[in-house]
C-alpha cells in the first residue's frame, strides 16, 4: 500500500506516519528526514539544500523527488510505503504518479489529509521550537504549505482521501487514521499490509 500523509507542519504528521508504517510494517519515508541528511553534507548539493530548509522554502521539485525516488527503489519498500513530507507540491504529485506507473506499480492508495487550524499549529511550532528556526520561518512554512501542499487534497479526491482531526489529541488521531486504512484494506482487497489492521479492529471494537 502506498500512503500519503498530507497537512501542515506542526499537525503531527511525523509521529503518525511512524505508527502508522510500523503498524502495516512498511518503512516510514520521510522527504523532510532525507533531505536533512543530504544538507549536513559539506557538498554543494548539502549547502544549496540547506539553504532552502533554514529559509523555510521548498527545495526545487527535481531534487525532492529524485530522493525520494531513490528511496523507493530500495527493496524494502516494494509493498508499500507510508510518505511523509512528500509530494508537497502539485508537480511532485504527478511526478510519482509518473514513477509509479513507469515501474508497473498500482499508484497511491489512499492520501490522508491532517487537518489543524493556522493559529493551532503555529502556537504548537512556537512550542517545539529549534533553535535555527525563527517565528518568521514558521510563519513562512505555513504558508508556503497552504499555497503549494494544501491544493494536493483536491488533487487526490478522486482515490481515497480522509480528512481526519489533527486537532485531537495524538492517540484519537491514530486511531482515526487506522480506522481510515482499514476501511479501505477491506475494500481493497490484497494489498500488502492490509492484514495488519485485521487485529486493531477487533481492539478497537472492544474498547468502543
Ligand atoms: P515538518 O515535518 O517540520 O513540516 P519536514 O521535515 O517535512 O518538515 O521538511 C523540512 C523541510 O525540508 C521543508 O521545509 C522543505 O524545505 C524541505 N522538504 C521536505 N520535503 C520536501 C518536498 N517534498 N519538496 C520540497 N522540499 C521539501
Amino acid at each position: 500500500m502506498i500512503i500519503v500523509l498530507i497537512g501542515p507542519p506542526g499537525a503531527g504528521k511525523g509521529t503518525q506516519a511512524s505508527r502508522l508504517a510500523h503498524t502495516l510494517n512498511v518503512p516510514h519515508v520521510a522527504s523532510g528526514d532525507l533531505l536533512r541528511a543530504v544538507s549536513v553534507q559539506d557538498t554543494p548539493l548539502g549547502q544549496q539544500v540547506k539553504s532552502y530548509m533554514v529559509a523555510g522554502q521548498l527545495v526545487p521539485d527535481d531534487l525532492a523527488l529524485r530522493i525520494v525516488e531513490e528511496r523507493l527503489a530500495q527493496s524494502d519498500a516494494a509493498n508499500g510505503v507510508v510518505l511523509d513530507g512528500f509530494p508537497r507540491t502539485l508537480q511532485q504529485a504527478h511526478r510519482l504518479d509518473d514513477v509509479l506507473a513507469g515501474d508497473g506499480r498500482r499508484g497511491v492508495d489512499v492520501a490522508i489529509y491532517i487537518e489543524a487550524a493556522r493559529e493551532i499549529v503555529l502556537e504548537r511550532m512556537r512550542a517545539r521550537r529549534r533553535d535555527d528556526e525563527t517565528p518568521e520561518v514558521q510563519v513562512k512554512r505555513y504558508d508556503v504549505y497552504e499555497h503549494d501542499t494544501l491544493p494536493l487534497v483536491a488533487y487526490y479526491r478522486d482515490r481515497v482521501t480522509a480528512s481526519i482531526d489533527g486537532e485531537q489529541p495524538i492517540d484519537a488521531v491514530t486511531r482515526d487514521i487506522a480506522t481510515t486504512v482499514r476501511a479501505h484494506s477491506v475494500g481493497g482487497g490484497n494489498s500488502a499490509g492490509a492484514d495488519a489492521f485485521k487485529p486493531a479492529a477487533t481492539a478497537v471494537q472492544a474498547h468502543e
